[in-house]
């Protein structure tokens, strides 16, 4: 059976500083799911446990008092609305998550390719050409799997994202380059963990120039065993909108099942 979009668990709300649109609520993300017959989404605002020391003072904004603002979340019938976050993995490779707020969340969307944070998330030389960027992609994906998470409600976010370069063709040369032979270690390990790989809207929002590079990496992945879950990454109601048709978009690209499907 066809992979159906009843999921997005990764939605930021307005608590993200990054939103800047004020009816991006939790209950404007209950109506959205409604609407589309989503069954399970979850919150992820940006997020730095901040009993972890070395953050910025935009993360040090959004702890967990902060984030908390949004409970409890409304319910309806037949829609689970979880509480999770977006965390960070530091240039130092320091996951921002303490293990007591680990268990505090439903689920943990973890992002390995915030390359345009330079010097924090990354050093500039990490991501200054694109064997550099292939070699860091490589090593923080590797990192977060020899940590010891609690797998099954972990996430890792937006793999293939513009994030990565801002020139469009670095970024193709970019994902062209990414070996098939770690990526497919990588993917095995992710499968056995079982750790959720995001199919994220923005990322599937690919121009005929980027189609393939973006596909192959989930393509590899699916061969592999993972399990994939739905990102709108929204900041805004904008935003929410527009998920549902590149999330159609890429379970049709990649033929996806409902054995594809990252259960939470
Ligand atoms: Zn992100
Ligand atoms: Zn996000």
């Amino acid at each position: 059976m066809k992979y159906t979009g009843d999921n997005d668990l990764h939605i930021h709300s307005r608590l993200s500083l990054c939103s800047h649109d004020d009816n991006q609520t939790p209950e404007a993300i209950l109506a959205y799911a409604k609407k589309y017959g989503i069954k399970n989404l979850c919150l992820t605002d940006h997020f730095w446990d901040t009993d972890i020391p070395g953050y910025t003072q935009w993360y040090g904004k959004q702890n967990y008092e902060h984030i908390s603002e949004a409970k409890p979340l409304p319910q309806a019938d037949g829609i689970r609305f979880l509480f999770g976050c977006e965390t960070e993995l530091d240039r130092h490779l320091t996951l921002a998550i303490t293990k007591e707020k680990m268990e505090l969340m439903d689920f943990i969307v973890i992002p390995t390719t915030h390359f345009h944070m330079t010097s924090f998330a990354v050093t500039g030389e990490q991501v200054a050409t694109t064997e550099a960027r292939v070699k860091t992609w490589i090593e923080r994906f590797a990192h977060v799997l020899s940590l010891d998470l609690p797998f099954k409600k972990v996430g890792l976010a937006h793999l293939t994202c513009r994030l990565i370069t801002p020139d469009f063709n670095d970024y193709v040369e970019t994902l062209k380059a990414l070996p098939e032979k770690e990526m497919t270690e990588l993917f095995t390990k992710a499968a056995e963990l079982g750790v959720g790989i995001e199919l994220n809207a923005d990322d599937m929002n690919f121009c005929a120039e980027s189609e393939e590079v973006v596909l192959r990496v989930y393509r590899i992945a699916k061969n592999c065993g993972c399990k994939f879950y739905l990102g709108s990454d929204a900041h805004t109601n904008k935003e929410l909108e527009r998920a549902p048709a590149l999330f159609e978009r890429a379970v049709e690209k990649l033929g996806l099942t409902e054995d594809d499907k990252f259960i939470i």
